[in-house]
């Protein structure tokens, strides 16, 4: 279960909009793209779903429940951002089992969630090693494993893959890929790389200052973009 509703949403930071009437449909385990140029509203709506940024108006449901007012521990979400965010003093096991230490797992539980989560992105020998001895693409595999552990209705990505090479980049979108398809978990990913947006996404949502420019599935707007903003992210070249 892992549906998302937007109603209505808008954003102004001091005086300024920056999200303006945003509805959107997320249906339960679809791989869902937002895509814009920089600025154009991505990080602050997936924020907003997060419940790490409040709304001006408008309602965020997560699996039909109004979400609007309750803090981010209490929506079932998790997020895995660009920079990572690990615990730098925590190893790599301590880390993935924070947040389930925090709600009160048990220890046993926790490991064995832990070392399960940790063999499904190939982890296992690096659990007790510290984050500053991981290279980047293993750093943002635990930041994955950290999200997985939580088993959350939904997964929200901010450009994720910005901080890898060119080469690690294509690897582990191959791994967001494959994670997807074996847990199905419902997935809402920020981007502004149009060939990630084509790979991964079953719907793209095209933002452009602040609104819903088009959205739909891949197919439909690379060969029937609305406009030429939308052609320049993911059309055909004219
Ligand atoms: P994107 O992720 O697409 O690059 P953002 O959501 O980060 O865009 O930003 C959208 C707009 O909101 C930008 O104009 C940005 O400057 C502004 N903005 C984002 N966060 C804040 C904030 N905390 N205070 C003021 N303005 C903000
Ligand atoms: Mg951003």
């Amino acid at each position: 279960m892992g549906s998302v509703s937007l109603h209505n949403i808008n954003k102004s930071f001091k005086a300024v909009d920056v999200i303006h009437d945003v509805a959107l449909e997320i249906e339960d385990g679809e791989f869902c793209v937002l895509i814009g140029p920089s600025g154009s509203g991505k990080s602050t709506l997936l924020r907003i779903i997060a419940g790490l940024e409040e709304v001006t108006t408008g309602t965020v449901s997560i699996n039909g429940k109004d979400v609007t007012e309750l803090p981010p521990k209490q929506r079932d979400i998790a997020m895995v951002f660009q920079t990572y965010a690990l615990y730098p003093q925590m190893t790599v096991a301590e880390n993935m089992g924070f947040a389930l230490k925090l709600a009160g797992m048990p220890k046993a539980q926790i490991a064995e969630k832990v070392r399960q989560t940790a063999r499904m992105l190939e982890l296992e020998p690096l659990l007790e090693r510290l984050p500053k001895a991981l290279s980047g693409g293993q750093r943002q595999r635990v930041s994955m494993g950290r999200a997985i552990v939580r088993d959350p209705s939904v997964f929200l990505f901010d450009e994720p893959l910005s901080n890898l090479d060119a080469k690690l980049r294509v690897q582990v979108r191959g791994e967001i890929a494959d994670l997807h398809r074996r847990l199905g978990t419902t997935s809402i990913y920020v981007t502004h790389d149009q060939v990630e947006a084509m790979t991964l996404g079953q719907k793209i949502v095209v933002l452009r200052d602040g609104r819903v420019e088009q959205a739909g599935p891949p197919l439909t707007l690379y060969n029937d973009p609305i406009n030429t903003f939308v052609a320049s992210f993911l059309g055909t070249p004219s």
